[in-house]
């Protein structure tokens, strides 16, 4: 297969974050060190007194947003002695079939992938379809100081790792027949991504398995002939899961409500009410009613810009376009699930998610990727960068899981439940979740997270 050409990256400034309708605007990179450094100084300052306050104080929390972020929010603040409030925009997931009108967690395939590295910014440089893809979401330069409200996520991220291990030990019934599948096998075509990313995970301590390319074809027969056409340099085990999120959602809706914890579905919050000092009073419903409480948690997703306008974090979520395909498990059954990174391809990184489809109970693989960056954008379906990417999912199975693929298009089964699901993402210029908070009225605290991937597991704890 014939591999698209990349540019080279460009090194001597660089183009920050400013959205497409603010411009794009070039500073040096001494001057973004600096205002980076500011803005965390400042972070840091009100971040340190989150937990005590939050825990000495015990109370009524309002949430915005129920996506796995803030389910997983939910589920703990509940369980902590809260009085938990949640209110989605969009109708409840376990009884809504349209998809097109549920958010990111709940719309598209059911599945995901949980790793360490699974907030990677996925840029995908040299993208011909997404030009901006370069400028827009860079790596952020080693060692380079990450903006204040992004900080949360990267200081707890080990802890909240071990802290996700201690949730499936305390709440084991939520991980039940959900089609939990413990380690992923990465997959890479090019041998300098492979040993790149043996390196990464050997230092992060998620490696746990790691061999020859001859050794890896043993254990995975299905990969011969990507092997053979040049199409897989190697692979090997780290830790991580996948499940069906759809089911665990629903699990933990029900589980949040039996600790007492109110859904209010189909109601949208159109405003955060503020004094003259900047302090949060409360949220105004779509009806102009005023919703208070001593604790706010705001995680919207990619539709939150409107909600959060004049806080920090206000437009820096925006939306990545990604693409689903599924196809039978056929034997030999993969029985764990597998991230395969193609470089230089329109889809880069694709999650092959082994699940059960929901509604055939038929073993499956869940093939979901595709990092577009589309800004506030929705992409029409019949757009030709959306066809594009199921194109090139398409291509994946084909190479990948030849017969899988065959049998799915014999049978027209590439897409669940018949239609060609997509979602965009929430993401942000770092790829980094952000975390902002805010003061409020009464002395507790409105805190806004959410922005990558990775669901709620990593935040959680910051947040409590
Ligand atoms: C193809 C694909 C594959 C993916 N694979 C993975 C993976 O393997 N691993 C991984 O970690 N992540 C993956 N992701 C990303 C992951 O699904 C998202 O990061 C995650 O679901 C985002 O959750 P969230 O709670 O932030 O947002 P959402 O799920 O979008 O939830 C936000 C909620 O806020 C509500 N809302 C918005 N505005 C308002 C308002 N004003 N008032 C009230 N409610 C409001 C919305 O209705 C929505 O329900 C994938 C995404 C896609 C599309």
């Amino acid at each position: 297969m014939a591999r698209p050409q990349r540019s080279p990256v460009k090194v001597d400034a660089i183009h920050i974050a400013e959205w497409p309708e603010q411009g794009l605007k070039e500073i040096s990179f001494c001057e973004q060190v600096l205002r980076c450094a500011g803005a965390q100084h400042a972070q840091t300052r009100r971040l340190t007194g989150i937990r005590r306050t939050l825990v000495n104080r015990r109370g009524v929390v309002i949430l915005v947003g129920a996506g796995i972020m803030n389910l997983i929010n939910a589920h703990y603040l509940a369980a902590g002695g809260y009085s938990v409030q949640v209110h989605d925009a969009g109708p409840d997931p376990r009884s809504t079939q349209d998809w097109t009108k549920l958010g990111t967690t709940h719309g598209g395939g059911d599945a995901r992938m949980f790793t360490r590295t699974e907030a990677d910014n996925y840029n995908e440089q040299g993208n011909q379809i997404y030009p901006s893809m370069d400028t827009i979401f860079r790596r952020t330069p080693s060692g380079m100081v990450v903006p204040g409200f992004q900080r949360g996520y990267i200081r707890n991220q080990p802890a909240s790792w071990a802290a996700l291990g201690n949730f499936m030990q305390v709440s084991p019934h939520l991980f039940q027949q959900v089609g939990l599948h413990q380690g992923i096998t990465r997959m890479y075509v090019e041998r300098d991504d492979l040993e790149a990313s043996i390196k990464l995970n050997t230092g992060l301590g998620t490696m746990l398995e790691t061999c020859e390319l001859q050794e890896f074809l043993k254990v995975h027969p299905t990969f011969g002939s990507a092997a053979a056409t040049d199409q897989l340099a190697g692979g090997f085990t780290i830790a991580g899961f996948t499940l069906n999120v759809h089911k665990f959602v629903a699990k933990l809706i029900d589980d949040i409500r039996a600790k007492g914890a109110e859904f209010h579905w189909n109601h949208p919050i159109s405003n955060i009410r503020r004094d003259t000092l900047g302090r949060v009073l409360g949220l105004e419903s779509r009806e102009g009613k005023l919703l208070e409480a001593d604790h706010y948690v705001v995680s919207p997703g990619v539709l939150g810009n409107k909600l959060l306008e004049g806080t920090v974090s206000g437009s820096v979520i925006q939306g990545v376009l990604s693409v689903w395909l599924q196809i039978p498990n056929l034997e030999p059954k993969l029985s764990s699930s597998i991230k395969l990174h193609q470089r230089g391809h329109v889809v880069e990184d694709i999650n092959i998610t082994v699940a059960t489809d929901p509604h055939t109970g038929e073993d499956i693989l869940v093939f979901g990727g595709g990092y577009g960056f589309v800004g506030l954008d929705r992409p029409a379906a019949d757009k030709p960068e959306l066809q594009l990417l199921f194109s090139e999912l398409e291509t994946v199975a084909r190479t990948y899981f030849p017969q899988g693929y065959d049998l799915a298009k014999q049978n027209d089964s590439l897409w669940t439940g018949g239609k060609q699901k997509f979602c965009i993402r929430p993401f942000t210029p770092t790829g980094l979740g952000v975390f902002e908070t805010v003061p409020t009225i009464s002395g507790g605290r409105f805190i806004i997270t959410g922005g990558n991937n990775t669901g709620g597991f990593f935040h959680h704890d910051v947040t409590l």
